[in-house]
């Protein structure tokens, strides 16, 4: 349902936690968030409105931003529990993702995971990215968004994906299929949402995701690519209604 992303020098669980209440207006059954403490990825998701999730969410913040994902679910596939929320990871705790939309070859991808050992943790058609993500990654020596672009060839249905991992915890990517995505460039950090009202309390510039493209998202870099990793060209307008 709804979706944030952040890259910067600001603590990046607020700038997420704070962008998906910006979301709330569109209803949901479940929160969650990932980001990079620690040397790891800290994932947190409860069923509920934001204050379940906020209240399980450290007090202590580390100064150190870097990157975060947050989710606000609308469930299609799995009831609304804690473990159906979004993110959802991979067998090593490595990759998280969110995911707006329904994934509708998600049965077959899982049997077909199960088989090569991955252990699914939820009853959702998203978890299969994350174990596809995962499996990719080796493939491929860790270029998360050469592993996103293969595993959208992967997936039927219609999806907004976000992800990020722990081998490069600069970098946040994101994918779209009939579903939206939108990215906002600020000085020295990006976001990104399911919707500008995410971000607009931090930067009026947005760039417009087109149809099956991926984008990577840096600090100080927005690179868009189609699912073959050619490069497509940046278009940024200005957002000008009323936070
Ligand atoms: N199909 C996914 C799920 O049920 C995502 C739902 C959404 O768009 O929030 O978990």
């Amino acid at each position: 349902c709804g979706i944030v992303g952040y890259v910067g020098p600001q603590p990046a669980l607020d700038v997420v936690v704070d962008g998906l209440g910006r979301l709330e207006y569109r209803g949901y059954d479940s929160a969650g968030v990932a980001v990079f403490a620690d040397g790891g990825l800290t994932t947190q998701k409860r069923a509920g409105k934001l204050g379940n999730l906020r209240s399980v969410l450290p007090t202590q913040r580390t100064a150190d931003g870097t990157a975060g994902i947050g989710h606000t679910r609308w469930a299609t596939h799995g009831a609304p529990t804690d473990r159906n929320a979004h993110p959802h990871v991979d067998n090593d705790n490595r990759v998280a993702v969110v995911h707006n939309g329904i994934i509708e070859n998600f049965a077959r991808l899982r049997l077909e995971l199960e088989e090569l050992g991955c252990k699914f943790r939820s009853e959702t058609d998203t978890e299969v990215a994350a174990h596809l993500l995962s499996i990719q990654l080796q493939h491929n020596g860790g270029d998360l968004a050469a592993a996103l672009r293969c595993v959208c060839q992967r997936l039927e249905g219609t999806f907004t994906l976000v992800a990020s991992s722990v081998d490069d915890p600069g970098l946040v990517v994101a994918a779209r299929r009939n579903s939206p995505l939108v990215v906002g460039r600020g000085e020295g950090e990006n976001f990104l949402a399911s919707d500008v009202a995410a971000f607009i309390a931090h930067t009026r510039s947005a760039v417009e995701l087109g149809q099956d493209q991926v984008v990577e998202l840096r600090s100080d870099s927005i690179r868009v690519t189609d699912y073959e990793g050619n490069p497509a060209p940046v278009r940024e307008y200005h957002v000008d209604w009323d936070a």
